[in-house]
């Protein structure tokens, strides 16, 4: 038999630009033919065919896989970087919760965007947002100074600003909703409407951490990639480091899981294990911290602080928000109108652990601009309206009656609020512009 007979391996394949892609998980096919259920269900619901039936796909704690003969025979598995059958189980299933045709585990939400700024070639340009992450914020300025990636940072919750940019020579758009931590909105599929059509080879890929597979679909919107951190909502308990990238197109997938093998960035099956675990609650946890969220945010700007959190009516975007989305999510933010009286409030909370990150089951505080985006530099954060003085609140599941008192100790401990004799009131709440 040829070598390059496709029938010697069933599972071999060749991508795009030619290489071999060793044996290697085949694509999911999470729509094949049965009927589709609820979110809440899918998520618990899996599609296992362990030789022992196991209910809870085991950890394959192995590097390498038995061959059957000389030539590398016919098995799906033959060595951990290129493929694993816990980590494919969870692919099969991220890539049935986020609406995709293949997802592709890897070991962090930033070793999921270096896979895919791999798509790049120097001479690209990005279009992206002006409140980004921190870590994208760094990942870009790296391409930019050592790649000759051209990245355009704008405001991206402005679709005109965003469309003066677009070009022909625009490759990749780059979105984040809601940012994080000034909370605004962007219209992902108007941009990514405008994208194709300026150039239909324009990738468009949205970092959907902050609202998970369960509050937003952005393929269904017209992205093309979609990325997580699956150390945030995905897996929920703060106990591994995971990302997540997704899509339709099988000749991207081919090419992400091209780098994925190539640089070794794929999930640990031990960490695969935990995120297929986390996954499964992620409906209850989202519900019941979204609904957290909310009460906490009313209690805030009933009190006078300027809150940023799309559950608020008062949120400029609000409309925007829901016309795409499915909730408001779990993060929000406000200001005290001075950053020591807000590290005061920060540290005198104590069910509010002083952290970054989010999406964990307890609650999170911080100071963004001294914390997590502590890697853009003071004058960019001016520039960017990014007040130095904001909380961001990362709510978890614990009881909301418990966290809105511990709160309100925190603002009367630090001197934000003061106690009148009717109890906890807000006699002069501060304000910022
Ligand atoms: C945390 C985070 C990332 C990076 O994910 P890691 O798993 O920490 O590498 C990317 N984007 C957003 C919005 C995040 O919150």
């Amino acid at each position: 038999m040829a070598a390059d007979d496709k029938s010697a391996n069933p599972l071999k394949r060749v991508d795009l630009d030619g290489h071999d892609l060793p044996p290697s998980p085949a694509p999911s096919s999470p729509r094949n033919g049965r009927r589709r259920y609820a979110l809440a269900t899918e998520l618990v619901y899996t599609e296992g065919k362990d030789q022992y039936g196991a209910s809870s796909t085991p950890i394959y704690q192995s590097a390498t896989f038995k061959q059957s003969s000389a030539s590398g025979g016919q098995q799906e598995y033959d060595y951990t970087r290129s493929g694993n059958p816990t980590r494919t189980h969870l692919e099969r299933h991220l890539a049935k919760i986020m609406n995709a045709n293949r997802a592709l585990a890897v070991s962090s939400g930033m070793g999921a965007l270096d896979v895919i700024s791999r798509l790049l070639r120097p001479g690209d340009e990005v279009i992206t947002g002006d409140d980004l992450y921190g870590g994208t914020h760094r990942l870009l300025t790296y391409l930019a100074t050592n790649q000759q990636i051209v990245v355009h940072h704008v405001d991206t919750t402005d679709v005109n600003a965003v469309k003066e940019r677009l070009s022909e020579k625009t490759t990749m758009v780059l979105l984040e909703t809601p940012t994080n931590p000034l909370i605004k909105i962007v219209d992902v599929p108007s941009i990514a409407r405008l994208a194709h059509e300026i150039n239909e080879r324009a990738l468009v890929v949205v970092d959907n951490t902050m609202l998970s597979p369960m509050l937003f679909n952005p393929l269904d919107v017209g992205a093309d990639i979609v990325y997580e951190s699956g150390t945030k909502y995905l897996s929920g308990h703060h106990d591994i480091m995971a990302g997540v990238i997704a899509c339709n197109d099988a000749a991207i997938a081919d090419k992400l899981y091209f780098t994925i093998n190539s640089t070794g960035c794929g999930l640990s099956p031990n960490d695969s294990f935990l995120l297929m675990r986390g996954v499964k609650t992620l409906a209850i946890r989202m519900e019941k911290q979204q609904s957290n969220a909310q009460a906490i945010a009313e209690f805030l700007e009933s009190h006078g602080f300027k809150v940023r959190y799309p559950g608020l009516k008062s949120h400029p975007q609000y409309d925007l928000h829901w016309a795409t989305a499915r909730g408001a999510g779990a993060v929000l933010s406000f200001e005290t109108g001075d950053a020591v009286l807000s590290q005061r409030i920060v540290e005198a909370a104590r069910l509010w652990t002083i952290s970054v990150s989010f999406g964990c089951v307890n609650s999170l505080i911080s100071m963004p601009c001294q914390m997590s985006h502590a890697s853009i530099d003071a004058k960019t954060r001016r520039e960017r309206q990014m007040p130095e003085d904001i909380i961001r609140l990362c709510v978890g599941i614990e009881d909301v009656d418990d966290l809105i008192e511990d709160l309100s100790r925190a603002l009367v401990q630090a001197g934000a609020v003061t106690v009148s004799l009717d109890g906890f009131q807000a006699v002069e709440p501060v304000q910022t512009q």
